[in-house]
């Protein structure tokens, strides 16, 4: 049933972050509000990758089931030159799973979105829409926790207050003030019936990502093989040259000629009426500020590279909850919750993951996009590379952790600097 009185915790946006931290939260006995902007909870846009340290937590709600049969579970990840289309490294999905015990799969968003919704409404958390937060302060005496201001002047208040709204928080622009960063690269996204493209030359039981010069195209199947997803990003010269009307869809044709037969084919299939300009923000030390937090985009945005924003954000939201769980007394009511201890150890294990996905995720991006002799290099050291040695996936698809000591090592990326040009050449004319 809704919340009557106050809540213990409201939750700005309902977006994958919002709505899983408020399953999580709920899931501990907690009285959960969300309020969303829009006027109905949905998501836009097509596939989500989801790895294995998503799908952990997702088997812990009970709800991995569920999404496989909504998603797909392909074979293997492939990168590819999108030029040549040559394959540089191929990552076995099955052993992937076989090494951290849960599957990487792919989902629609709205699948996932609303997988969380129905739990979030089984679970009696309170979904409010046509609802936008204008304001953030904390009480007085910021124990007693903090209050909210709506657009039509009305205020509500609850002993935490997570700001999970995404790219553009309004909350981050009162508390930190910092800008969004633009990458100048646009995404363009599809969705597809998979006839569509059976004649295009595509793998349809995997991941496939082509890598090309300030481009690259990402395929994969969703919806139980029915629907086939393509994600075509670039570099947009109209963002390099100043222009604000960037991205359109005359420079991601320009951008992907001379890419190989199947990009090249995959191309017109884009939706043209919508794109996202890519941005993310730099990392920041400090997500908790009295009794309001910062969770999933608003508090980490990433560029999409390493396909781990979602997965943060509902990371976010179980590391909270265990949290909240632990710092409970067991005979208490499922409200007496330390808060202040709770937020600190949530800031204290998620600041310094985020960051370093979100430092991963723009080196790899660079990474992706070399032209030239640095991109025959990229190709020969990737085609180099040991799949099965596994320091390029433990630290970010092992299991979440709860506590700084139990964070892995990072794996370094690339040394592209140092690598022998003589053994590119080689490998490339082989
Ligand atoms: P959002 O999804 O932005 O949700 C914020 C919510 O808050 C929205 O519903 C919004 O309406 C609401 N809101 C905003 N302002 C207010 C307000 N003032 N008052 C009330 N409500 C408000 N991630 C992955 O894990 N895997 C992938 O494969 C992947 N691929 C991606 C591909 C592309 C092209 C892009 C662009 C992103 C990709 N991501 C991926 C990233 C992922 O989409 C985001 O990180 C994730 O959706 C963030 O979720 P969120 O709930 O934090 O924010």
């Amino acid at each position: 049933p809704p919340t009557e009185g106050r809540p213990d915790t409201i939750i700005v946006g309902g977006g994958i972050g919002g709505l899983s931290t408020a399953f999580a939260l709920a899931r501990e006995g907690l009285r959960v509000r969300v309020l969303e902007r829009a006027k109905e909870f949905g998501e836009v846009g097509a596939g989500l990758q989801i790895a294995p340290n998503c799908t952990r937590i997702l088997d812990e709600y009970g709800l991995l089931e569920e999404a496989k049969e909504l998603g797909v579970v392909p074979e293997n990840m492939v990168m590819r030159d999108a030029l040549d289309s040559r394959e540089l490294v191929r990552l076995d999905l099955g052993e992937l799973e076989r090494r951290y015990g849960f599957p990487y799969m792919v989902i629609h968003r709205s699948d996932l979105h609303g997988l969380f919704l129905r739990a979030c409404r089984e679970a009696g958390v309170d979904l409010v829409t046509d609802q936008t937060v204008v304001d953030y302060e904390n009480l007085e005496n910021t124990a007693g926790g903090a209050r909210i201001t709506l657009a039509d002047g009305h205020t509500e208040e609850a002993p935490l207050v997570i700001a999970a709204d995404g790219l553009r928080s309004v909350a981050r622009q009162k508390l930190i003030g910092d800008d969004v960063v633009s990458s100048d690269y646009v995404a363009y996204r599809a969705a597809v019936p998979i006839d569509a493209v059976r004649d295009n030359g595509i793998a349809e039981k995997d991941v496939t990502v082509y890598v090309g010069p300030r481009c690259h195209f990402v395929q994969y199947a969703l919806r139980g093989g029915d629907m086939f997803n393509q994600v075509a990003v670039f570099q947009s010269p109209k963002a390099l040259a100043g222009q604000e009307d960037w991205g359109t869809p005359d420079e991601l044709d320009a951008a992907f000629e001379g890419t190989c037969e199947t990009v090249g084919k995959g191309i017109p299939l884009m939706w043209r009426d919508r794109w996202w300009q890519m941005m993310d923000r730099d990392p920041i030390d400090t997500w908790v500020h009295g009794r309001i937090v910062l969770l999933g985009d608003a508090a980490h945005p990433p560029l999409q590279y390493m396909a781990q924003g979602a997965i943060m954000a509902i990371e976010d939201g179980w590391v909270l909850a265990r949290h909240v769980s632990r710092l409970r007394a067991e005979d208490a009511a499922p409200s007496a919750v330390d808060w202040d201890a709770a937020l600190a150890a949530y800031e204290a294990v998620r600041v310094e993951h985020c960051r370093r996905v979100l430092t991963t995720a723009r080196a790899w991006g660079e990474l992706w996009h070399l032209d030239g002799p640095e991109r025959l290099q990229r190709n020969a050291i990737m085609r180099g590379l040991d799949p099965a040695e596994y320091a390029f996936t433990d630290w970010v698809y092992g299991p979440t952790a709860l506590f700084p000591d139990e964070e892995p090592p990072m794996f370094q990326p690339i040394p592209l600097a140092s690598a022998d040009i003589e053994q590119s050449e080689t490998a490339v004319s082989d």
